[in-house]
């Protein structure tokens, strides 16, 4: 289709917004452009944190001569052209909005040629205004190089994180379209250095190899097989649970081949690892979606990130069996250490995994069910600064010093918070803390939650916020760190879940770690506080705080009965 300038009409149905957010937000539009035009081979190069340079180059359809202008106008494209089109998308872009949006904020230089054309075309634009065109010789395809970007726009730059940071965007962007299609050739390189790269094999593992290492390849699980007819189609693998993460940034989704943030696949994958996956950890999956363009919109977010499905009971239903399916059928026989993992703490006790992967015999290092929450232990030292070994009723008990630490703290919390007497630390000097636009949203609707654990936090501008005070737990923590992780996860969570995660972050950060060595009275102490918790045996995050080996258990391994 050429390219045309959309109907009034049709602009102002769509969701359009700012799309060019930070330098990661280019290198997505550009190289959905180059998916779009059917592209075999896309090389993407950045320099500076993506401010310097962006460019992008394929082997596409690129743009005939004529055309190359109007593609730089507002609302011009050649995906779509009426109301109907809008209901049945399936290219990435149909609004016609990132090549002029990126061209306003930089200096912008496009080398195209299209099939048939012996010269290709040249266009150069600085803030938005044309400074040069003309003809080149090029191979089929097109190049977009992006320079300077957010120069004129200093409010823009300030707001951007540190080199690194952006570049993590970057190529967390350029991973998940390589993920999503594994016939293209990616290649990013940052600064000069080869960042990733893909064979374009057509096969998804080969595109897990590379962007999640060999290793986590050789747990994947292909999901899927056959569907029924009526359903959405679902394929691609998830991790077995031995692979899992602490944060959900290895959950990739992809609907008709638009990489989109979901809660809701999101959720489904989650519960199909309901009680194989300790809780706090986030299994690895990439899942592809496929359903009819008329059962899903697209239209709804600017950057086109979000999506909302016409039934998502059944699309819920469908991924949730594909993964539940496949773990059930292939995950090999786990080892000991995969049974304890099992264990979690809300309902204290050992979660049935699927019969197929039981265990012949109880494990015997597997965290028991606890029965008596009291316990009285004599400390007998320290091990690998982690660990203390203490000596209980019945036999040895090796005791985490950081997950014991926390369960005492995450006690304390909650039974201050009840009463209103949380510690709270008041900042010599407020200190302004800048969060991302996601993390303020979540920030700006719970200021009350946090001022119950001690936090005073209140807005300061779009994007900042001013910190008074902080409880005296995490003072001399990194409490910021501790916040961003929190508006993080939190944000994903339901509010519910809110309360308590608060005060599992405060405790988590406010507690011992690993490695930190203790005097006899602290271990002690700890172990005193430990014992009074009702529940003693697990962390607030469900994992065990200590392993028991029996009296009688000792004898056998000694091999006397
Ligand atoms: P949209 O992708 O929503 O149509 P864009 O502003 O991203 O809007 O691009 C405008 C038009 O420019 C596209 O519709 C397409 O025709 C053309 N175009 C942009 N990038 C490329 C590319 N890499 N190869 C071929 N055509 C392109
Ligand atoms: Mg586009």
């Amino acid at each position: 289709m050429p390219i045309k300038v959309l109907d009034p009409k049709v602009v102002s149905r769509i969701a359009a917004g700012e799309v060019v957010e930070r330098p990661a937000s280019v290198v997505k539009e550009l190289v959905e452009n180059s998916l779009d035009a059917g592209a075999s081979q896309i090389s993407i190069e950045v320099r500076g944190g993506g401010i310097s340079l962006i460019r992008v180059t394929d082997n596409g359809a690129g743009i005939p001569p004529g055309e190359v202008g109007l593609a730089f106008d507002r609302y011009a494209t050649s995906k779509i052209s009426s109301l109907e089109d809008l209901e049945s998308i399936l290219s990435l872009g149909f609004r016609g909005e990132a090549l002029p949006s990126i061209a306003a904020v930089a200096q912008v230089d496009m080398i195209t040629c299209a099939p048939g054309e012996k010269v290709g075309a040249y266009l150069s634009l600085i803030g938005g205004t044309i400074v040069g065109r003309g003809s080149l010789g090029r191979a089929r395809g097109t190049a977009v190089t992006v320079r300077n970007l957010f120069r004129q726009v200093p409010a823009r730059l300030k707001f951007l994180k540190s080199m690194a940071t952006e570049n993590g965007h970057i190529a967390n962007v350029v991973s998940q379209y390589a993920l999503a299609f594994p016939e293209v050739k990616f290649s990013l390189s940052i600064d000069g250095r080869v960042a990733l790269r893909t064979p374009g094999s057509g096969r998804l593992i080969d595109s897990i190899v590379e962007v999640y290492g060999a290793e986590v390849a050789g747990y994947m699980i292909e999901i899927g097989g056959e569907a029924k007819a009526s359903s959405p189609q679902v394929a691609g693998m998830v991790g077995s649970p031995k692979v899992n993460r602490s944060g959900r940034g290895q959950l990739s989704f992809f609907v008709n081949r638009r990489w989109v943030n979901s809660r809701l696949l999101a959720r489904a994958v989650e519960e199909a690892y309901h009680g194989l996956l300790m809780s706090g950890k986030h299994p690895v999956a990439v899942i592809n979606i496929w359903l009819p363009a008329q059962e899903v919109d697209v239209n709804i977010h600017p950057t086109k990130s979000e999506v909302k499905f016409r039934n998502e009971h059944l699309v819920f239903t469908t991924v949730h069996r594909a993964v539940r399916q496949a773990l059930v059928e292939k995950m090999p026989v786990p080892r000991i250490e995969e049974v304890a993992v099992a264990y979690e703490s809300p309902s204290r006790q050992v979660l049935p995994l699927p019969t197929q992967v039981r265990p012949a015999s109880p494990a015997p290092w597997a965290p028991e069910v606890p029965t008596s929450p009291l316990l009285v232990l004599r400390v007998l030292g320290q091990l690998d600064n982690s660990y203390i070994i203490a000596e209980g009723p019945d036999g040895l008990y090796l005791i985490d010093q950081h997950a014991a630490h926390e369960r005492v703290l995450f006690d304390n919390i909650e039974h201050q918070r009840l009463r209103r007497e949380i510690e709270i630390q008041g900042l010599l000097e407020p200190m302004t803390l800048e969060v991302s636009p996601r993390q303020g949203e979540v920030l700006r609707s719970h200021y009350d939650d946090l001022a119950e654990f001690g936090f005073s936090i209140e807005p300061f501008g779009d994007r900042t916020f001013l910190v008074r005070a902080v409880p005296a737990l995490v003072y001399r923590k990194d409490w910021v760190g501790m916040l961003r992780e929190l508006l993080d996860s939190l944000a994903e969570g339901a509010k519910s879940d809110w309360v308590e995660g608060i005060a599992r972050s405060i405790a988590c950060h406010g507690a011992v770690r690993a490695g930190q060595a203790l005097t006899d009275t602290e271990m002690r102490e700890l172990v005193r506080q430990l014992e009074q918790s009702a529940t003693p045996r697990t962390c607030p995050h469900g994992r065990p705080t200590m392993i028991h080996l029996s009296s009688g258990q000792l004898k056998k391994e000694f091999g006397r009965t």
